[in-house]
């Protein structure tokens, strides 16, 4: 039996074959070509294989979305052997006698960049389908496998440590369960792990060693254990743990449809934290009330370019139909610091954490705003969507946030697109200055959703991407609890409501603290919305204290 352990980031218990990411090509590196007929034979193999594999996608999309999904993939089927781009690859193969990756990409981003200088707004934007099919033959070229991970298969995924941005592509239905090297809880990994609901396990260092692939492991994403081969005692404890997982989801089903009420008759809104349309799903199975916090950079994390109006207006619009007429917090793109994209084209930072993110990178870069806040207007007309900003600072940007806001209405209205008028408009709270300010911000916005995540980090000086600060990492500190209590009351104070979307939320030792602050609503995975209904349901608000607070 061999045994090692992380960190449990995620609960649950799963097992199944270890599977390591491969990680996509991310920079092509130019060689000189020993035969360039053997070559030009690798280049038309992985043609041959990417058509195969972009067949087998349409024909998959067709199942299950219909025709038109199937489209995109035929199309990327066909400019796979389009003359002129072949002929391309040809010629700067024969120019520069180079590999066959660099030929491949080299005519990718020509073929691209000629799209993308074209007048017509629907030809310009198929320089993303281009970079697309260049970049799936080149992983093909590399032996890479598509969206990473080489099985067909459910698997446990193993690796150093996902991007955001590769994180994205997987593929969800092939995972059963994560185990990095590195990472921390509070990595996006981890949070997607939570989203989906899946066991994970980050921090597990050398102990996860390369010869592990294709053995089966069993994880428990509560205690961070990962076993293989196992005894049969420690076998029998797993399948006990199995059932009783099993059980309890059993008990936590019966909490479907009861309202989240106190047992004195204290209500708070039960939300749920979101990365993409798809994740509405886990939403609606688990019965969440509403999304608190949709994440909407994962849709530029997921994009080769930059998202359309377009684009946006339908992923916000689905997302807002699929809940119905329930509240729908949309954040405003969130990137840098962990996020990087590389069409952004960001400034390398030396502390990138405390660098251009988020709502100053909007402020900074206003067509990208205007574009996001367009999108989100138009598809204010399908629902009950609410716009946040995040990492807020100074009265200043709410302000001109706001002033943007009100442009966009204005143009819409000009245009004769329906939006919706009274949409709410929150911010953030996640850094030290907007809790000393909160309650001149609180004037300005219709709701506070405090990211217990960066206010942990930003309050405590701690990187939350670390997974080497152990105890120093402590979003029980009393100072997080303290600011909490600090912007719920500013936010009270002024007549609106506050919630809280950061990881903390769904903490349950904490929930009787929570009610004594008077949260109005709480957001966490979809799979944390059960356990917590069940909590606030066996809970009295009235004899709920702030002992945490205080320094013991
Ligand atoms: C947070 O900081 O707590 C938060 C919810 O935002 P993110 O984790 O995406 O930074
Ligand atoms: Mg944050």
């Amino acid at each position: 039996m061999i045994t090692f352990k992380g960190s449990g980031v995620s609960k649950g218990v799963a097992s199944g074959k270890v599977c390591f990411y491969q990680h996509p090509a991310s920079e092509i590196v130019k060689t000189a070509a020993a035969d360039l007929e053997y070559e030009k034979m690798r280049i038309h193999d992985a043609q041959m294989q990417t058509i195969d594999q972009l067949n087998a996608l349409a024909d998959k999309c067709r199942e299950e979305a219909g025709d038109e999904a199937a489209v995109l993939f035929e199309t990327h089927a066909m400019f796979v052997e389009d003359d002129d781009f072949v002929e391309c690859i040809q010629t700067t193969l024969e120019d520069e006698q180079c590999n066959a990756e660099y030929a491949v990409s080299e005519a990718g981003a020509q073929f691209a960049a000629m799209f993308a200088a074209m007048d017509d707004a629907y030809m310009a934007a198929r320089a993303a389908d281009i970079r697309d099919v260049a970049k799936r033959i080149v992983n093909n070229l590399m032996g890479v496998a598509d969206g990473g991970i080489a099985s067909e298969e459910p698997i446990i995924l193993a690796a150093d440590d996902l991007a955001p941005s590769e994180t994205v592509q997987l593929d969800k239905s092939k995972i059963l369960g994560f185990i990095m090297r590195g990472g921390s809880g509070n990595s996006h990994t981890a949070i997607l792990a939570r989203t989906m609901g899946i066991p994970a396990i980050c921090g597990a260092g050398d102990a996860l060693k390369d010869e592990y692939a294709d053995r089966v492991a069993y994880i428990d994403g509560e205690t961070g254990q990962v076993v293989l081969d196992p005894d049969e005692m420690t076998y029998q404890m797993l399948q006990e743990k199995f059932k009783k997982q099993q059980e309890m989801k059993e008990l936590m089903d019966t909490m479907k449809g009861q309202p989240d009420d106190t047992l004195d008759g204290v209500h708070i809104n039960v939300y749920c934290n979101i990365g993409s349309v798809e994740d509405v799903e886990a939403v609606l199975t688990n019965d969440g009330q509403g999304i608190g916090l949709f994440r909407s950079e994962f849709l530029y994390l997921a994009s080769e370019d930059y998202p359309t109006e377009e684009e946006q207006f339908e992923a916000y619009k689905a997302v807002a139909s699929k809940m119905g007429g329930k509240r729908v917090i949309i954040r405003t793109l969130d990137i840098g610091a962990d996020k990087q994209i590389d069409y952004f084209d960001l400034t390398k930072e030396e502390n990138p954490a405390l660098g251009l993110r988020a709502i100053r990178i909007c402020l900074n870069r206003p067509e990208i705003f205007r574009t996001q806040l367009r999108a989100l207007y138009r598809a204010s007309a399908f629902g009950k969507i609410a716009i946040m900003f995040p990492m807020i600072t100074s009265v200043w940007e709410v302000k001109e946030c706001k002033r943007a806001c009100q442009k966009v209405m204005a143009e819409l209205k000009a245009e004769g697109i329906p939006y919706n008028e009274e949409t709410e408009i929150g911010i953030m709270i996640e850094t030290p200055a907007s809790i000393f300010i909160a309650n001149d911000l609180a004037k300005e916005v219709d709701f506070f959703s405090v990211g217990t995540n960066d206010l942990t980090q930003y309050t405590l000086a701690c990187d939350r991407q670390s997974n080497d600060l152990g105890k120093f990492f402590d979003p029980h500190h009393p100072a997080v609890l303290r600011a909490l209590k600090m912007a719920a009351d500013a936010a009270h104070a002024n007549g609106i409501w506050i919630g809280i979307c950061g990881e903390l939320g769904s903490d349950l030792e904490l929930l009787p603290t929570f009610l004594a602050m008077g949260m109005d609503e709480l957001s966490v995975s979809p799979s944390k919305v059960l356990p917590l209904r069940a909590a606030i349901r066996q809970s009295i608000a009235k004899t709920c204290d702030l002992s945490k607070l205080e320094i013991v």
